[in-house]
């Protein structure tokens, strides 16, 4: 190995990344691991967690990427600021573009880039995530017991939320921009049967009212008898605004999973974008990807957990896979590296 090819290069520093990067630096791997432009991932902006094992009182979500970073650290793992630009993967060792210009060369990458939650473009949005505001109805439902509630999404997993929020909420409100859900038959009728769970048809969120201290306590609403009130709203068409008391806002109209890097690599992505993690030969899950020496941990290839826990089991997975190609790899030196 040339001085300047590292071992493993992680892309990501949310619990998946950390996971990995426990493993690998356990491993004596020396894993490099780039933070990207949100160090820590979406955990860091959720206040408390409760589901994740072995923290009975809960933890704030800060706590825990800053402790899984320390131990990480501890074992001697390097972290540094850069996101991923464009990629080389082909053969060894693999070029990393980074949006500075630099370029890194390792001999395994684990992608653990995660999915961002889309959000809708509403008032205070950003003040107010993590303090009421919320992406994901499993990690923040029980916190709204006994409150009134916003679902905003017209889809399966909008459904799927509301659904899951009726359990704790008093009532929950599905927000769907149109007059007609997105989500499959069966959802959609599982939603409407649902004594606790209301629609607001052809209406979209504007602002949603709070502090950090109190949290969400109210939203404004804004409707069109024609549907996507927001664009006629900005193209000055006269909508209906309504103001409602609620406790907290669910946003469910998707996730973008960070792969943009990884387009034209070789490496399978699905439809949607998320990686396509591959089976052995017996049929059971790896973290490997398409690209030999390439893995995948955490949201970036799970549309449907999403969660801090299984972001951390598939962390270990790519880290242990890792340390299985690089030996596979042994005496097998990759070409010098032109400066
Ligand atoms: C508000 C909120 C509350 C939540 N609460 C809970 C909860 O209570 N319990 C629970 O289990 N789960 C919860 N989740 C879900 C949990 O946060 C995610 O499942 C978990 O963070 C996924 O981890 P990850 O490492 O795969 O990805 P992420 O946490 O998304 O981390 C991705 C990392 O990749 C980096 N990155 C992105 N692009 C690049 C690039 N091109 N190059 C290099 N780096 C890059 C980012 O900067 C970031 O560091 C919550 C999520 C949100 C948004």
């Amino acid at each position: 190995m040339t001085a300047d090819t590292h071992d493993v290069v992680i892309a990501g520093s949310g619990v998946a990344g950390l996971s990995a990067a426990v493993y690998a630096a356990r491993a004596d791997l020396d894993p490099l691991v780039l933070e990207g432009d949100e160090p820590g991932g979406q955990l860091t902006l959720t206040t408390d967690v409760e589901n994740y094992l072995g923290f009975p009182e809960g933890v704030g979500g800060m706590e825990l990427i800053q402790q899984g970073k320390e131990q990480a650290e501890q074992f001697g793992a390097q972290f540094r600021h850069g996101s991923i630009e464009s990629a080389d993967l082909d053969g060894q060792p693999k070029a990393l573009t980074l949006s500075n210009g630099e370029t890194i060369h390792t001999r395994a990458l684990v992608v653990a880039t995660g999915a961002s939650a889309r959000w809708v473009g509403a008032d205070n949005e950003a003040d107010l995530m993590g303090h009421g505001l919320s992406t994901c109805a499993t990690c923040d439902g029980a916190f709204h017991r006994g409150d009134d509630v916003l679902v905003v999404g017209g889809g399966d997993s909008a459904m799927e939320e509301a659904l899951f929020l009726a359990k704790f909420a008093d009532s929950v409100t599905v927000v769907h921009r149109r007059e007609e859900l997105r989500a499959s038959e069966i959802m959609a009728d599982r939603a409407r049967d649902h004594d606790d769970i209301d629609f607001r048809w052809n209406t979209e969120l504007r602002s949603i009212h709070g502090s950090t201290e109190e949290g969400v306590t109210a939203a404004t609403l804004i409707s069109h008898p024609e549907g996507h009130p927001r664009e006629k709203f900005e193209s000055g068409t006269e909508v209906e605004t309504e103001r409602v008391d609620v406790g907290g806002v669910f946003y469910a109209v998707g996730h973008t999973p960070n792969t943009g890097f990884l387009r034209n690599t070789g490496v399978e992505l699905d439809d949607d974008g998320y990686v396509l993690p591959q089976t052995d030969g017996d049929g059971r899950a790896t973290a490997r990807t398409t690209v030999d020496g390439v893995f995948a941990a955490g949201d970036v290839a799970d549309p449907r957990y999403r969660q801090a826990i299984t972001a951390a089991g598939t962390g270990s997975m790519a880290a242990l896979d890792v340390e299985a190609f690089l030996e596979t790899l042994e005496g097998s030196e990759p070409a010098p590296v032109e400066a």
